[in-house]
C-alpha cells in the first residue's frame, strides 16, 4: 500500500463480519431474514407503528442476546490499535452491540445506534438500557412511557454522517471491516476517502462488488485478518 509511513489519520468502518464470529447474526445472512423474521416486520418505523409489541419483543431478545457474547480476536486488535495508535483514529461501526467498547476500545461511533440505549420519543433523551422494554418502562428523564431502541431502523438517517463525513475527509487511511463495498455507506466513504487522497483498504470475508473501489483487498475471517494487519501497522 502507497506511503504507509506517512499515516496519521485512520478511519475505520466496520460491520457485521467484525461480530459474526462472535455469534451475533444479521439480515445480511440469509435470505435477509433475521431469527425467521423479515426485516420489514421488525426494523422499521412503518412495523413498529403496525405492531410495537412484536418489533419490542424482537429488540427484547436481541439486547438480552448480545450481552451474553464476547468480543472475538478483531475486536481486541481495534482496541490496542486505538490503545496504541498516536494520531487520529475513528472507529465507525454499523454494528448496534457493544463489543468494540467492551474490548477496550474508545474511540467508536454507533452510526446506526445501540442495543443498550433507549431513545425516549417525548423528550429525547437516550439512556442505558440492558433490560426490557415491551413492558413499556418509563424514561428515566422525563417519565413518559414513550421509550424505543435507540437504533436505526430501515428507511432511517445514519446518526452523525457529518461528524463520518469530516473524519473521512481527514483520513491518511480508510479501512472497511467485514461489511459489503458495495453498499451505502461504505460505497460513498471509500470514493470520498480516495478523492481526499487517502489510501483504502477492505478486510472481508470475500470479495465484493465493493472491492474494486479500495486500493487494496484482502480477504478472510475478521478474527485472522484484523490481528495480523494491526500489527503490521503498529509495527511500521
Ligand atoms: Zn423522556
Amino acid at each position: 500500500m502507497a506511503a504507509m509511513n506517512n499515516i496519521r489519520n485512520i478511519v475505520i468502518l466496520t460491520g457485521a463480519g467484525v461480530s459474526a464470529e462472535s455469534g451475533i447474526d444479521t439480515f445480511r445472512s440469509e435470505g435477509g431474514l433475521w431469527e425467521q423474521h423479515r426485516v420489514e416486520d421488525v426494523a422499521t418505523p412503518e412495523a413498529f407503528a403496525r405492531d410495537p409489541e412484536l418489533v419490542l419483543r424482537f429488540y427484547d431478545m436481541r439486547r438480552e442476546a448480545i450481552q451474553t457474547k464476547q468480543p472475538n480476536s478483531a475486536h481486541e486488535a481495534l482496541a490496542r490499535l486505538d490503545a496504541e495508535w498516536p494520531g487520529e483514529l475513528l472507529i465507525v461501526t454499523q454494528n448496534v452491540d457493544d463489543l468494540h467498547e467492551r474490548a477496550g476500545a474508545r474511540r467508536v461511533l454507533h452510526m446506526h445506534g445501540e442495543h443498550l440505549l433507549a431513545w425516549c420519543t417525548a423528550c429525547d433523551t437516550r439512556s442505558p438500557w440492558t433490560g426490557t422494554l415491551i413492558d413499556r418502562p418509563p424514561c428515566p428523564a422525563c417519565g413518559a412511557r414513550a421509550l424505543r431502541p435507540d437504533v436505526v431502523w430501515f428507511g432511517e438517517v445514519p446518526y452523525r454522517m457529518d461528524e463520518i463525513m469530516a473524519a473521512v475527509a481527514q483520513a491518511d487511511l480508510f479501512v472497511s471491516i467485514g461489511t459489503s463495498g458495495a453498499v451505502y455507506p461504505a460505497a460513498g466513504l471509500v470514493r470520498m476517502a480516495s478523492e481526499s487522497g487517502a489510501a483504502t483498504l477492505e478486510l472481508n470475508l470475500e470479495r465484493s462488488q465493493g472491492t474494486r473501489w479500495f486500493d487494496e483487498a484482502r480477504q478472510g475471517p475478521a478474527s485472522e485478518l484484523v490481528p495480523a494487519w494491526v500489527d503490521e501497522l503498529l509495527s511500521t
